[in-house]
Protein backbone atom coordinates (compact mmCIF):
# COMPACT_ATOMS: atom_id res chain seq x y z
CA UNK A 1 0.00 0.00 0.00
CA UNK A 2 1.82 3.22 -1.32
CA UNK A 3 2.00 5.49 1.54
CA UNK A 4 1.38 9.70 1.11
CA UNK A 5 4.34 10.96 3.81
CA UNK A 6 7.20 11.91 2.03
CA UNK A 7 10.05 10.03 3.03
CA UNK A 8 12.88 12.21 4.68
CA UNK A 9 16.28 10.83 3.48
CA UNK A 10 17.69 14.60 3.42
CA UNK A 11 18.17 17.73 5.50
CA UNK A 12 16.24 20.88 4.06
CA UNK A 13 19.71 22.40 3.03
CA UNK A 14 22.25 22.07 0.16
CA UNK A 15 24.97 19.26 1.04
CA UNK A 16 27.62 21.61 -0.21
CA UNK A 17 27.23 24.99 0.58
CA UNK A 18 24.35 24.80 2.85
CA UNK A 19 21.65 27.06 1.10
CA UNK A 20 18.43 25.97 1.20
CA UNK A 21 16.98 27.70 -1.62
CA UNK A 22 15.42 25.64 -4.61
CA UNK A 23 17.07 22.70 -3.70
CA UNK A 24 17.09 19.54 -5.96
CA UNK A 25 15.75 16.44 -4.38
CA UNK A 26 16.70 13.40 -5.52
CA UNK A 27 16.41 10.49 -3.38
CA UNK A 28 18.85 8.37 -5.89
CA UNK A 29 21.57 11.00 -4.87
CA UNK A 30 20.87 10.49 -1.18
CA UNK A 31 21.47 14.38 -0.63
CA UNK A 32 19.68 17.61 -1.71
CA UNK A 33 21.75 19.97 -3.94
CA UNK A 34 20.99 23.91 -4.71
CA UNK A 35 20.49 24.59 -7.89
CA UNK A 36 24.52 25.81 -8.11
CA UNK A 37 26.13 22.68 -6.75
CA UNK A 38 23.84 20.01 -8.61
CA UNK A 39 25.56 19.74 -11.59
CA UNK A 40 28.75 19.48 -9.95
CA UNK A 41 27.69 16.33 -8.35
CA UNK A 42 25.96 15.15 -11.64
CA UNK A 43 29.17 15.13 -13.33
CA UNK A 44 30.99 13.38 -10.31
CA UNK A 45 28.91 10.91 -10.97
CA UNK A 46 29.24 10.62 -14.36
CA UNK A 47 33.13 10.10 -13.61
CA UNK A 48 32.31 7.85 -11.53
CA UNK A 49 30.49 5.61 -13.20
CA UNK A 50 32.90 5.86 -16.12
CA UNK A 51 35.47 4.46 -13.61
CA UNK A 52 33.68 1.92 -11.82
CA UNK A 53 32.91 -0.07 -15.50
CA UNK A 54 36.34 0.74 -16.61
CA UNK A 55 34.67 2.56 -19.67
CA UNK A 56 38.33 4.95 -20.74
CA UNK A 57 41.20 3.06 -21.30
CA UNK A 58 44.25 5.21 -20.28
CA UNK A 59 45.50 7.81 -22.33
CA UNK A 60 43.73 10.10 -24.47
CA UNK A 61 40.04 9.68 -25.90
CA UNK A 62 38.03 10.23 -28.86
CA UNK A 63 34.61 9.63 -27.77
CA UNK A 64 31.62 10.10 -30.62
CA UNK A 65 28.40 10.81 -28.27
CA UNK A 66 24.94 9.82 -29.90
CA UNK A 67 22.96 12.88 -29.66
CA UNK A 68 19.36 12.24 -29.85
CA UNK A 69 18.21 15.84 -29.32
CA UNK A 70 16.53 14.61 -26.08
CA UNK A 71 17.21 15.84 -22.88
CA UNK A 72 19.72 12.59 -21.89
CA UNK A 73 21.90 12.65 -24.27
CA UNK A 74 21.99 16.67 -24.03
CA UNK A 75 22.96 16.09 -20.49
CA UNK A 76 25.72 13.19 -21.42
CA UNK A 77 27.14 15.67 -23.65
CA UNK A 78 27.80 18.58 -21.80
CA UNK A 79 28.87 16.94 -18.54
CA UNK A 80 31.64 15.19 -20.57
CA UNK A 81 32.33 18.44 -22.29
CA UNK A 82 33.29 19.57 -18.91
CA UNK A 83 35.07 16.82 -17.74
CA UNK A 84 36.88 16.65 -21.12
CA UNK A 85 40.38 18.45 -19.44
CA UNK A 86 40.16 16.05 -16.21
CA UNK A 87 39.57 13.12 -18.73
CA UNK A 88 41.76 13.34 -21.89
CA UNK A 89 38.71 13.50 -23.82
CA UNK A 90 38.15 14.25 -27.16
CA UNK A 91 34.44 14.29 -27.64
CA UNK A 92 32.37 14.63 -31.28
CA UNK A 93 28.59 14.30 -31.81
CA UNK A 94 26.65 12.23 -33.90
CA UNK A 95 22.98 12.74 -35.09
CA UNK A 96 20.86 10.60 -36.59
CA UNK A 97 17.94 12.57 -39.26
CA UNK A 98 15.99 9.83 -38.69
CA UNK A 99 13.48 11.50 -41.34
CA UNK A 100 10.45 11.83 -39.16
CA UNK A 101 8.79 15.20 -40.07
CA UNK A 102 8.89 18.07 -37.68
CA UNK A 103 10.00 16.17 -34.65
CA UNK A 104 13.29 15.19 -36.82
CA UNK A 105 14.06 18.79 -38.04
CA UNK A 106 13.76 20.04 -34.23
CA UNK A 107 15.48 17.45 -32.69
CA UNK A 108 18.63 18.46 -35.72
CA UNK A 109 18.05 21.79 -34.54
CA UNK A 110 18.56 20.87 -30.86
CA UNK A 111 21.73 18.98 -31.62
CA UNK A 112 23.21 21.88 -33.67
CA UNK A 113 22.45 24.24 -31.27
CA UNK A 114 23.69 22.63 -28.54
CA UNK A 115 26.95 21.31 -30.64
CA UNK A 116 27.84 24.83 -31.61
CA UNK A 117 27.31 26.22 -28.29
CA UNK A 118 30.11 23.50 -26.74
CA UNK A 119 32.45 23.76 -29.98
CA UNK A 120 32.32 20.04 -30.60
CA UNK A 121 31.78 18.75 -34.06
CA UNK A 122 28.61 17.66 -35.35
CA UNK A 123 28.13 14.48 -37.82
CA UNK A 124 24.66 14.24 -38.98
CA UNK A 125 23.66 10.85 -40.83
CA UNK A 126 20.29 11.01 -42.28
CA UNK A 127 18.29 8.27 -42.56
CA UNK A 128 17.14 9.07 -46.06
CA UNK A 129 20.54 9.36 -47.90
CA UNK A 130 20.64 6.00 -47.41
CA UNK A 131 17.64 5.19 -49.48
CA UNK A 132 14.95 4.23 -46.80
CA UNK A 133 12.47 5.63 -44.80
CA UNK A 134 11.28 4.27 -41.50
CA UNK A 135 7.86 2.56 -41.11
CA UNK A 136 6.67 -0.65 -39.50
CA UNK A 137 8.02 -3.34 -41.95
CA UNK A 138 5.51 -6.71 -41.60
CA UNK A 139 5.27 -7.59 -37.92
CA UNK A 140 7.88 -4.89 -36.43
CA UNK A 141 6.42 -1.82 -35.45
CA UNK A 142 7.55 1.33 -36.30
CA UNK A 143 9.79 1.68 -33.31
CA UNK A 144 11.87 -1.77 -33.81
CA UNK A 145 12.65 -0.68 -37.43
CA UNK A 146 13.95 2.83 -35.96
CA UNK A 147 15.93 1.51 -33.57
CA UNK A 148 17.58 -1.24 -35.96
CA UNK A 149 18.44 1.72 -38.30
CA UNK A 150 19.83 3.82 -35.31
CA UNK A 151 22.40 0.99 -34.52
CA UNK A 152 23.20 0.49 -37.81
CA UNK A 153 24.36 3.73 -38.48
CA UNK A 154 26.12 4.55 -34.87
CA UNK A 155 27.64 1.52 -35.99
CA UNK A 156 28.78 2.47 -39.17
CA UNK A 157 29.85 6.36 -38.16
CA UNK A 158 31.50 5.18 -35.32
CA UNK A 159 33.84 2.58 -37.32
CA UNK A 160 34.44 5.18 -40.15
CA UNK A 161 35.10 8.18 -37.79
CA UNK A 162 37.90 5.78 -36.01
CA UNK A 163 35.80 7.09 -32.70
CA UNK A 164 37.47 4.82 -29.28
CA UNK A 165 33.92 4.28 -28.49
CA UNK A 166 30.43 5.71 -28.72
CA UNK A 167 28.80 6.58 -25.71
CA UNK A 168 24.76 6.75 -25.91
CA UNK A 169 22.46 8.45 -23.17
CA UNK A 170 20.79 5.45 -21.80
CA UNK A 171 19.90 5.70 -18.01
CA UNK A 172 19.63 4.05 -14.81
CA UNK A 173 15.92 4.10 -15.49
CA UNK A 174 16.40 2.42 -19.25
CA UNK A 175 18.74 0.01 -17.51
CA UNK A 176 16.73 -1.40 -14.93
CA UNK A 177 13.55 -1.13 -17.38
CA UNK A 178 15.76 -3.55 -19.62
CA UNK A 179 16.81 -6.34 -17.03
CA UNK A 180 13.05 -6.21 -15.51
CA UNK A 181 11.70 -6.98 -19.63
CA UNK A 182 14.70 -9.67 -19.58
CA UNK A 183 13.54 -10.97 -16.38
CA UNK A 184 9.64 -11.36 -17.37
CA UNK A 185 10.54 -13.30 -20.52
CA UNK A 186 12.71 -15.73 -18.71
CA UNK A 187 16.15 -13.97 -19.90
CA UNK A 188 18.59 -14.12 -17.40
CA UNK A 189 21.32 -12.57 -18.88
CA UNK A 190 22.28 -8.69 -18.22
CA UNK A 191 22.11 -5.64 -20.38
CA UNK A 192 25.76 -4.38 -19.76
CA UNK A 193 27.05 -0.52 -19.49
CA UNK A 194 30.17 -1.62 -21.53
CA UNK A 195 29.62 -3.05 -24.63
CA UNK A 196 33.48 -4.02 -25.96
CA UNK A 197 33.10 -3.63 -30.05
CA UNK A 198 34.58 -5.80 -32.37
CA UNK A 199 36.19 -5.28 -36.01
CA UNK A 200 32.59 -4.62 -37.18
CA UNK A 201 31.42 -2.49 -33.88
CA UNK A 202 32.44 0.59 -32.25
CA UNK A 203 32.81 -0.02 -28.42
CA UNK A 204 29.60 1.63 -26.35
CA UNK A 205 29.17 3.28 -23.44
CA UNK A 206 26.47 4.40 -21.48
CA UNK A 207 28.29 6.93 -19.30
CA UNK A 208 24.89 7.49 -17.69
CA UNK A 209 23.58 3.90 -16.39
CA UNK A 210 23.76 5.19 -12.66
CA UNK A 211 22.07 8.07 -13.45
CA UNK A 212 18.21 8.82 -13.13
CA UNK A 213 15.75 10.20 -15.81
CA UNK A 214 14.93 13.12 -13.26
CA UNK A 215 18.80 14.11 -12.85
CA UNK A 216 19.22 14.03 -16.69
CA UNK A 217 15.94 16.38 -16.40
CA UNK A 218 17.05 18.79 -13.55
CA UNK A 219 20.69 18.95 -15.23
CA UNK A 220 19.29 20.14 -18.89
CA UNK A 221 16.81 22.57 -17.16
CA UNK A 222 19.74 24.20 -14.81
CA UNK A 223 22.11 24.39 -17.61
CA UNK A 224 20.13 25.13 -20.07
CA UNK A 225 21.01 22.85 -22.70
CA UNK A 226 18.86 22.65 -25.73
CA UNK A 227 16.91 19.82 -26.13
CA UNK A 228 13.31 18.60 -27.48
CA UNK A 229 10.50 18.48 -25.33
CA UNK A 230 8.30 16.72 -27.09
CA UNK A 231 8.35 12.92 -28.08
CA UNK A 232 8.52 11.55 -31.35
CA UNK A 233 5.01 11.23 -32.88
CA UNK A 234 5.59 7.42 -33.08
CA UNK A 235 6.56 7.23 -29.56
CA UNK A 236 4.17 4.94 -27.66
CA UNK A 237 4.29 5.51 -23.48
CA UNK A 238 3.45 1.93 -23.47
CA UNK A 239 7.39 1.21 -23.61
CA UNK A 240 7.82 2.81 -20.97
CA UNK A 241 5.54 1.78 -18.53
CA UNK A 242 7.51 -0.25 -16.61
CA UNK A 243 9.45 2.56 -15.80
CA UNK A 244 6.64 3.40 -12.92
CA UNK A 245 7.74 -0.38 -10.99
CA UNK A 246 10.74 1.45 -10.38
CA UNK A 247 9.36 5.25 -9.65
CA UNK A 248 7.02 3.64 -7.20
CA UNK A 249 9.73 1.60 -4.98
CA UNK A 250 12.54 4.27 -5.16
CA UNK A 251 9.32 6.56 -3.84
CA UNK A 252 8.56 3.91 -1.29
CA UNK A 253 12.37 2.34 -0.34
CA UNK A 254 14.88 5.41 -1.43
CA UNK A 255 17.96 4.47 -3.26
CA UNK A 256 16.53 1.10 -4.01
CA UNK A 257 16.62 1.87 -8.13
CA UNK A 258 20.99 1.99 -7.18
CA UNK A 259 20.73 -1.32 -5.35
CA UNK A 260 18.70 -3.53 -6.91
CA UNK A 261 20.81 -2.15 -9.90
CA UNK A 262 23.75 -3.69 -8.23
CA UNK A 263 22.35 -6.36 -7.20
CA UNK A 264 20.87 -7.31 -10.22
CA UNK A 265 24.42 -6.60 -11.71
CA UNK A 266 25.60 -9.97 -9.32
CA UNK A 267 22.50 -12.07 -10.38
CA UNK A 268 22.80 -11.64 -13.85
CA UNK A 269 24.60 -13.51 -16.19
CA UNK A 270 26.92 -12.26 -18.64
CA UNK A 271 24.87 -11.96 -21.99
CA UNK A 272 26.01 -14.66 -25.04
CA UNK A 273 28.15 -13.87 -27.27
CA UNK A 274 26.92 -12.46 -30.53
CA UNK A 275 27.00 -15.02 -33.55
CA UNK A 276 30.02 -13.34 -36.22
CA UNK A 277 28.90 -10.96 -38.19
CA UNK A 278 29.39 -11.39 -41.75
CA UNK A 279 29.16 -8.56 -44.58
CA UNK A 280 25.87 -7.86 -45.93
CA UNK A 281 25.85 -9.53 -49.56
CA UNK A 282 24.15 -6.35 -50.90
CA UNK A 283 26.00 -3.32 -49.52
CA UNK A 284 29.18 -5.26 -47.80
CA UNK A 285 28.70 -3.44 -44.14
CA UNK A 286 28.95 -6.11 -41.25
CA UNK A 287 25.50 -8.09 -39.98
CA UNK A 288 24.33 -11.01 -38.08
CA UNK A 289 21.75 -11.57 -39.70
CA UNK A 290 21.39 -12.32 -43.72
CA UNK A 291 20.90 -9.06 -44.67
CA UNK A 292 22.01 -5.78 -42.94
CA UNK A 293 18.64 -3.86 -41.21
CA UNK A 294 19.01 -1.10 -44.08
CA UNK A 295 19.44 -3.50 -47.00
CA UNK A 296 16.50 -5.56 -45.52
CA UNK A 297 14.51 -1.98 -45.30
CA UNK A 298 15.20 -0.77 -48.85
CA UNK A 299 14.27 -4.52 -50.31
CA UNK A 300 10.64 -3.94 -48.85
CA UNK A 301 10.73 0.20 -50.14
CA UNK A 302 12.22 -0.48 -52.98
CA UNK A 303 8.81 -1.26 -56.10
CA UNK A 304 9.84 -3.85 -58.18
CA UNK A 305 11.46 -3.27 -61.56
CA UNK A 306 8.70 -1.63 -64.04
CA UNK A 307 6.34 -0.54 -61.22
CA UNK A 308 8.71 2.60 -60.13
P1 LIG B 1 16.26 5.96 -26.92
O1 LIG B 1 16.40 4.57 -27.46
O2 LIG B 1 15.43 6.86 -27.77
O3 LIG B 1 15.93 5.99 -25.45
O4 LIG B 1 17.73 6.59 -27.02
C1 LIG B 1 18.79 6.11 -26.26
C2 LIG B 1 20.06 6.83 -26.67
O5 LIG B 1 20.37 6.52 -28.05
C3 LIG B 1 19.99 8.34 -26.62
O6 LIG B 1 20.25 8.82 -25.32
C4 LIG B 1 21.06 8.74 -27.61
O7 LIG B 1 22.34 8.65 -27.03
C5 LIG B 1 20.93 7.66 -28.68
N1 LIG B 1 20.01 8.12 -29.76
C6 LIG B 1 18.68 7.93 -29.85
N2 LIG B 1 18.20 8.51 -30.98
C7 LIG B 1 19.25 9.09 -31.61
C8 LIG B 1 19.40 9.87 -32.80
N3 LIG B 1 18.36 10.16 -33.58
N4 LIG B 1 20.64 10.32 -33.11
C9 LIG B 1 21.70 10.03 -32.31
N5 LIG B 1 21.61 9.30 -31.19
C10 LIG B 1 20.41 8.84 -30.83
ZN1 LIG C 1 23.42 -4.12 -46.37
Amino acid sequence: MATDRPLAFHDGSCTRCGATEGLVRLSEFGKAYCRDCFPDAFQRRVLSTLRRYEMLRKGHHHIGVALSGGKDSAALLHALWSLRWRLNLRLSALHIHLGLGEYSDLSLRAATDLTSRLGVPLIVERVADHGVHIEPVGTFAQCSVCGAVRRALMDRAGLREGWEAVATGHTLDDWLQQMLKRLLTGRLDAPKPVLPGDAFHPRKLKPLSLMPDDACREYTAIADLPHVETPCVHFSPDTHRLKQVFALLESLAPSSKTQLVNTLMKAMKAPPPGGPDRPCPECGQPTGTDVCPLCRLKRVQTPPEGQA
